[in-house]
Order: structure tokens, then sequence, then C-alpha cells
């Protein structure tokens, strides 16, 4: 069956075209400025050339029917009618505590996912409106939603419970949920399977680390603590957003600078993390090359970003009293040697030994610790849509 994975932001449209069978990507692309001046499509069927069509795209209903009308395409197209498209599965952000794993989206589950929306303002109704547009094209076509908070669900209350009146979690539901669970997820049974261990017997550290950044800990296939929380700005540096910060701060910027809450909440996702700390940059890649060049503080916000890493490992590994394996994953965890290495240098009171050499290596996935290290450290590259094509062929088969 071949399932079409749509991943849709506000103003943005990721797609993939998926045979679940074989596990192959038959075509992909996105759709990029939706709703706004300059809108275009890039698609490329695997094997082929990109290609990129600049046209108006209103409407995200727009835009999924110049997706599906490029799938079909007579010359670049990768099946021969929609009739070949057996499922959709839809990237959902936030499924609140109403969702522990992928489900059939149907109209009470649209409604659910409506609920969850003042939780994730930004990402939730953008979800929807995917959701939406692929039902005006495709009515009959069977849904599913794969949520990235879904995974956390087995968390513990000692994890999820902030210190803070319980009513607010009551009355409001804010506790941690923790997010990226597709990957942590996907990752970190691929840990199992490539190393030969039963997924329900391994403690393992899941690092995602891209522009958004999270820490995972799964005990025996469950999640147990993640660093991000109620929303995705808790927890490590990343690309733009804090991470973990004194709430204090948030009050002394406010009278400091004049700003409201929505402003300085504006500062922490959008002006923090290495770009902050830098002056410069939120992209690794010139970050690295910042520092080559002697930058102190693009050097500074790398060290911090590292330090941050290094101590949520130690605390996963005390919550876990113990851990097998630690692996790396996303546009950081995958590519950036350094990090890795700088991290596992300040991991070796676990009995953390990389073997330099094979960290150099880009390979998608690979062990980068030596034989004899206690705890096995991998690099393995993540596959969200592949994970969302399996839920949703598991769902609709
Ligand atoms: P997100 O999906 O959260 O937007 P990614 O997982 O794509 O983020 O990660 C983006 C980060 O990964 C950037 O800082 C970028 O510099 C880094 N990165 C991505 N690809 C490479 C690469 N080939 N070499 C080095 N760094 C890379």
């Amino acid at each position: 069956m071949n399932i079409l994975v749509i991943n849709c932001g506000s103003s943005s449209l990721k797609f993939q075209l998926i045979d679940s069978v074989a596990e192959e990507v038959l075509a992909k692309g996105l759709c990029e400025r939706i709703g706004i001046e300059g809108s275009r499509l890039v698609y490329q069927p695997e094997g082929g050339e990109k290609e990129i069509t600049e046209e108006p795209m209103p409407t995200h209903s727009k835009a999924v029917g110049m997706v599906l009308d490029a799938l079909i395409n007579e010359k670049t197209g990768v099946i021969g009618s929609l009739d070949e498209v057996g499922a959709v599965g839809h990237r959902i952000v936030h499924g609140g505590e109403k969702f522990a794993s992928s489900t059939v989206i149907t109209d009470e589950v649209i409604k659910a996912i409506e609920e969850c929306n003042d939780l994730a303002p930004l990402h939730n109704p953008a979800n929807l409106i995917g959701i939406e547009a692929c039902k005006e094209h495709m009515p009959n076509t069977p849904m599913v939603g794969v949520f990235d908070t879904a995974f956390h669900q087995t968390m513990p209350e000692e994890a999820y419970i902030y210190g803070l009146p319980y009513e607010y979690y009551e009355k409001y539901k804010v506790r941690r949920y923790g997010f990226h669970g597709t990957s942590h997820s996907y990752v970190s049974k691929r840990v199992a399977e490539i190393l030969n261990q039963p997924y329900e017997s391994q403690k393992t550290i899941v690092c995602h680390i891209g522009n958004g950044a999270s820490i995972c800990a799964v005990n025996g296939g469950k999640s147990v603590d993640t660093s991000m929380g109620l929303t995705p700005l808790e927890g490590l540096i990343m690309g733009t957003r804090s991470g973990d910060i004194d709430p204090a701060i948030m009050e002394f910027i406010a009278n400091k600078e004049n700003m409201s809450v929505a402003e300085v909440m504006n500062v922490l996702n959008k002006k923090s993390g290495v770009y902050g700390i830098s002056g410069t940059t939120s992209d690794f890649r010139d970050l690295m090359e910042a520092k080559e060049k002697g930058d102190k503080r693009a050097e500074l916000a790398l060290h911090v970003f590292i330090y941050r890493i290094i101590k949520y490992v130690g605390a996963y590994a005390a919550a876990m009293n113990g851990v097998d394996n630690i692996v790396f994953t996303a546009g950081i965890g995958e590519n950036n040697a350094y990090v890795r290495e700088k991290v596992c240098e300040s991991l070796t009171y676990l009995g953390v030994s990389i073997d330099k050499d094979q960290n150099e290596k880009r390979e998608d996935e690979m062990i980068i610790s030596k034989d004899d290290s206690k705890v096995k450290v991998l690099v393995v590259a993540t596959n969200e849509e592949l994970k969302i094509a399996r839920e949703t062929l598991a769902l609709v088969k």
C-alpha cells in the first residue's frame, strides 16, 4: 500500500509518498510559503531530478492539490491515479493526554485534536488544516494521526508533574508532554535491532539534536522522561530556543526591556539558544566555521549547548539507574562529530569510550563506541516519515 505522509505547518507542507510494503520512498517534497507571496512546490520523484513549480498557493487545499497533481503527472509522477494512495498519515504535534498512540482520524478525533490546540497554538491548528485539505481532495481515503507527544505518555507522574499548584494540572493539564516522540521511538527501537538486543531489556538515552532538540530516556521500550515539556521550549539549548532557564528571568527582562509576556516568549523561542549566545547564527555549520575562525561567542555557544547535553545524559542515566546505550540523531546528532566527541568525552564515568576515527565517519547507522565500551554509543539517522507510514499501515490494514 502507498501511504502519503503529510507534515503540515502554518505556511509549509512536507510530504513523502511511501510504498509501505517495500518501505521505499516513491516521491517527496515540500510546499513553501503557502498563503504568502512567492509560494512554490519542490517535488522530487525517487531517483529523479528536483522539480520546482512557482505558483500562487493561497490555501493549503491548493497546495495539497498541487502535490497530488505532481504525484500523478504523466511525465514525472510516480503513480497512475489517486486510487493508488491507500492512506494518508498526518504528523500531529500535540495529542495532550488524549492520545497515547496513533489513531484513525474521524470527526470525533478531529474534535479531540482541536481541544489540544491551546497546548500547541502554533502547530496543531496547522496540522488540522492539513487534514481538512487532504479530506477535500481524497474524501474516501483513510487517514491516521501520529502524535509527537504520544510516545511519552508512558512517563511516570514524577517525571511529568511540575512543581506548581496541582490545580493547574487538573484544570489546564499543565504537565510535561515531550515532543519528537516519533523519532525517539523509531531510533531507540533501531538501536535494539542494530545491537541485536531485546528492546524490552534496554536502557537507551536518545539525543535528538537538530534545530529543535530533545533528549529522551527510554527504559524497556518506554519513554520514562524527556527534556521538552508542556511546549518544545524546555530542556536543551536549541538553535533559537533557550531551553531551561530560571523562570524569574522572564519578569526581570520584561521589566528591563519594557516587553510584554508575548514579546519575552518570542525572544525565548526565536532569538535565544545558540543564535542568541553567538549573536550570529542558529545553524551549526556556520557556528563550527565561526569557531574555527576564532569567533569566541560562537565557541561559547557551542560549549554551552554541549554542556547542557552532558548534564541531561547524566540526569537520565540517574533516572533509569543506569544506561546501556546512548544514540545521536537528527541534523546535528547525525552530522556533527565534534559535538558527539565533546559530549562523550565527559561521559567516561558512565563507561563510555568512543572510537574517534569511527566517530568522524558519516553513515546513516553506525556504532561509534569502542568494542569494550561499557555503554554503546551509536549514530542512527532518524526517519519520522517511515515511522508514520508504518503506524498508518498498521491502523488501516
Ligand atoms: P529541524 O528538523 O529541527 O529543523 P534538523 O534536524 O534539520 O533540524 O537539524 C538542523 C541542524 O543540523 C542545523 O544546525 C544544521 O547545521 C545541522 N546539519 C544538518 N545537516 C548537516 C550536515 N550535512 N552537516 C553538518 N550539519 C548539518
